[in-house]
């Protein structure tokens, strides 16, 4: 007897009406192939299908869910708030919380805008890092993700320190003319741009630890070139922590390196699940901003009291004694565990973990830059991906994203997940 999957019948609908079934690509399943899975809730470190099957969840709404999903405080709270009404375009109490909450936590951010999106926070940050410097080029880090708007949808172009190409139809050449894209990890290059265009540099952006090819960690060395380098030239240093912020640690990653930028994107946990982004820097470049100064940014559903309410009480949650402590070890119990599993099973594989962040890679090293984790066996994260899936236990679906943990993924629960990779390791190596 064959059943036909509820992912694949709402998986069929959604393709009717929806480009590629999804509202976000990758959750289309494009780069693993076979039926994305329509989630119908989620408790804790899992959630659930829409043929009711359980999974353990290593995606976490791609890093928001970091006290687990559906937290009955954060559910509570978001109820309490939309029992007072969803939007004011007026400001709230609220907001005020949250913002002296992110600068107490964010000694580098003195003055903080709330957005929607990250896409937002980093497009509103690079406008900002424009306006206040007046110049136009932006340097950015091959595989660094930092959002979908136009100038930083950009690869490399053929030679060194030529301009960047579009990756995305749509996106004129003329945009992204200003976008030079380095190699991440490789100070040479970066002292290179700075020499030839040191002057006519706006801003580095980037992930100081990159999320979004698969997990990279960034070497000290690298953030302490672009530090320094953006000092002597008077370019805005803006670190791009909507994945890692509140992630890696309670300060984010400029606390793990103790760096200082200028200017801060934030989001993905600081919703707490809900529609929540900032950006913010110094009082003095903050004060450039509309309607203070002339650099424009607005947003109907900025500081939306109900999104605010569940970023809050996040954020008091992550704040709770030991708790990075206890998200960071397990991480590391997932990513030794893992890493055992393969080497018993003779699979060629490694894992690496920061705070409540991991990667996973069919490589005997963890890569360093974008040419390395796109040299990783990604046939074999494919195969390892459907079986895992098979396991119930859902991790990304594609080899060039980083993986979370929640504050709910407790020992048993990683531990049934190695189990379950043992398992699959097998069939791997068979
Ligand atoms: C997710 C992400 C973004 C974009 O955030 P959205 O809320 O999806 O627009 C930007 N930068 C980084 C580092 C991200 O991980």
């Amino acid at each position: 007897m064959t059943t036909i999957s509820n992912n694949d019948t709402l998986f069929a609908r959604a393709q009717k009406t929806t480009p590629g079934g999804v509202n976000s690509p990758v959750r289309a399943f494009r780069s693993v192939g076979g039926t994305p899975r329509f989630i119908t809730r989620a408790d804790g470190p899992y959630f659930w299908d829409a043929d009711d099957k359980r999974y353990i969840d290593y995606i976490g709404s791609w890093g928001p869910a970091i006290v687990g999903h559906a937290h009955p405080q954060v559910v509570k709270a978001v109820q309490e708030a939309a029992t007072r009404g969803l939007s004011f375009g007026a400001p709230t109490e609220g907001e005020v919380l949250m913002a002296e909450e992110i600068c107490r936590l964010v000694p580098s951010i003195e003055q903080v805008r709330l957005v929607s999106s990250g896409t937002e926070a980093t497009m509103s940050a690079l406008r900002l890092a424009r306006g206040a410097t007046g110049r136009d080029k932006i340097v950015k880090f091959e595989g660094c993700y930092h959002g979908h708007a136009d100038s930083l949808l950009v690869k490399a172009g053929s030679g060194l320190l030529t301009f960047g190409n579009p990756t995305s139809a749509g996106v004129p050449e003329d945009f992204v003319k200003h976008t030079l894209v380095l190699d991440y990890n490789n100070v040479q290059q970066l002292e290179d741009a700075f020499a030839n265009m040191g002057g006519e540099i706006a801003c580095v952006i980037v992930e100081p630890v990159a999320g979004n090819m698969n997990l990279i960690k960034a070497s000290p060395e690298f953030l302490q070139a672009m530090r320094r380098l953006c000092t002597a030239h008077g370019a805005i240093l803006i670190f791009d922590e909507v994945m890692c912020g509140f992630r890696v640690a309670l300060g984010g990653a400029q606390q793990v390196y103790g760096i200082v930028p200028d200017l801060t994107a934030l989001g993905k946990v600081i919703g707490g699940g809900l529609p929540v982004a900032a950006f913010g820097g110094s009082a003095k470049l903050m004060s450039h901003m509309a309607p203070l100064g002339a650099v424009y940014q607005a947003g109907t559903l900025s500081g939306n009291p109900v999104a605010v309410a569940a970023g809050m009480t996040t954020l008091k949650l992550i704040q709770e004694d030991g708790f990075y402590e206890r998200l960071g070890a397990s991480a590391r119990r997932l990513a030794d565990g893992l890493t055992a599993a393969a080497k018993e099973a003779g699979v060629v594989f490694c894992a690496d973990a920061i705070g409540g962040m991991f990667g996973l890679y069919f490589s005997a090293t963890p890569p360093n830059n974008y040419a390395e984790m796109m040299a990783g066996d990604r046939e074999r994260f494919n195969v390892f991906f459907h079986h895992m899936l098979d396991e119930g236990v859902y991790f990304a679906p594609a080899a060039y994203e980083a993986g979370f943990v929640s504050a709910q993924h407790d020992d048993a629960v990683i531990d049934a997940t190695i189990e379950a990779a043992r398992r699959v390791f097998k069939k791997l190596a068979a």
